[in-house]
């Protein structure tokens, strides 16, 4: 059972999929792992880490693909890549399947099984599973960092023989992973720290982690959560109050950190650019939700934008990926508790159960079609002649 680790290609990215903890853990299970020379460099492991670990190193991707049972991905892989896929494989990796039909329809005429990890369902045996939480949280503690760096100022308070500093204002609008965590770093860094959400359980769990919850709290909050724990888009009214709350908040801000996101739609835009220009020279927002068209009207994606007022609006794009070593560290975790669910640990060879509710929710393409409900092409009209409306 032969597990490859090709370098990740797309979009510059830094993190790995195995670290050489996964790697001996791999080897326990009966499997032989090959990783592509310089796979983990940029989050600071050597081939040499590697291969202390038991792997073998790959000169190039299609040396270490050939003959792969299970491939291992930080994304999706790249349509130069395809080719050496090897047939019947397993493509374990966070797939960005939304928008990017064409990239399924890839992986299923490569005739490999591709497994999209975030669609893992967050459930509580999944829950080491769950690369979008290690991955999320990673990227709220990363929020604060960037903000801080861009910012002129100390963030606790001070008082020196100079005189005192005061302690800045963060204020985190959308409190899901990335949100609390980013609380809790600004806390630890001594700021005074403000909270949004439009989901009602978050106040304790903002107000648990010492900062001050903020929010429009009418019969609609009541009801903003979905049963699977999700936001719901709000009203044009709700959305109205919310920025009228906001407003004069923000313009006390020294830096504000939005992670807002609604599953299957484009983030809420939660500043709008009348609301940056009531900001202070010097103040610095951080839109975590930049991938998916950003929380702030002015965020550019992949740029530190400086506004005519002297705002820092920071869009950095796979912030995650500013931490590759903690970041791989966590998702090679992530992977490695799923794989071993496909693997049988008498006979040390695969055994995938397709029906298994994890394999079931993140399975995308097996045999050459794509199988997931979500993209699978619908099928036809059941009856001839039936009657169609619209
Ligand atoms: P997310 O990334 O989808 O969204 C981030 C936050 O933005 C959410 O808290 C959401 O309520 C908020 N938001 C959306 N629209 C907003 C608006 N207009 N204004 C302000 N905030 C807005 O969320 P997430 O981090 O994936 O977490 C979603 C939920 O899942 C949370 O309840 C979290 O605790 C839960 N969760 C459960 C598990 C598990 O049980 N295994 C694991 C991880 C997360």
């Amino acid at each position: 059972m032969r597990i490859a680790v090709p370098a990740e290609t797309q979009g510059a990215e830094t993190r790995v999929a195995v670290t050489p903890e996964t790697v001996r853990k791999f080897i326990g299970l009966g499997a032989d792992i090959v990783v592509e020379k310089g796979a983990g460099l940029a989050s600071g492991i050597t081939d040499a880490d590697y291969e202390a670990a038991g792997a073998s190193i790959a000169k190039n991707a299609k040396e270490a693909l050939k003959g792969a049972a299970i491939v291992l991905k930080v994304r999706r892989p790249a349509e130069a890549e395809l080719a050496s896929l090897p047939a019947g494989a397993l493509v374990i990796g966070t797939m960005d399947p939304y928008g990017n039909e064409a990239a399924l329809e890839g992986l299923a005429k490569a005739k490999v099984a591709a497994f999209a990890m975030e669609f893992m369902p967050r459930i509580t045996r999944a829950q080491v599973m769950d690369v979008l939480s290690s991955q999320a949280n990673l990227a709220g503690y990363r929020a604060v960092i960037d903000g801080a760096a861009e910012y002129g100022r100390a963030l606790p308070m001070m008082m020196t023989a100079a005189g005192t500093v005061p302690a800045a204002r963060i204020f985190i609008m959308g409190v899901g992973v990335a949100g609390l965590q980013a609380i809790a770093t600004a806390r630890r860094l001594g700021a005074i720290v403000t909270a949004t959400d439009v989901r009602p359980a978050t106040k304790e769990q903002v107000e648990s982690l010492g900062a001050k919850f903020l929010a429009v709290e009418d019969e609609e909050f009541k009801q903003a959560q979905t049963a699977g724990g999700y936001a719901k888009e709000m009203s044009k009214e709700y959305q109205a109050k919310q920025a009228e709350l906001t407003a004069g908040h923000i313009a006390k801000q020294d830096i504000v950190i939005t992670t807002a996101l609604i599953p299957g739609r484009p983030a809420p835009k939660l500043i709008s650019a009348a609301m940056v220009e009531s900001m202070k020279p010097g103040s610095v927002i951080v839109d975590l939700a930049v991938e998916r068209g950003g929380n702030c009207e002015l965020a550019k994606p992949g740029e530190v934008a400086v506004t005519p007022n002297g705002v820092k609006i920071i869009g950095h794009l796979n912030v995650p990926g500013r931490l590759p070593a903690t970041s791989s560290q966590l998702y090679a975790k992530n992977l490695f508790a799923f794989v071993e669910t496909l693997i049988d640990k008498a006979e040390k060879k695969l055994a995938v159960n397709w029906d298994d509710e994890l394999v079931k929710a993140t399975a995308l393409t097996r045999d050459g079609a794509v199988i997931h409900p979500n993209f699978a092409a619908k099928p036809a009209p059941a009856t001839e002649g039936s009657v169609q409306n619209g």
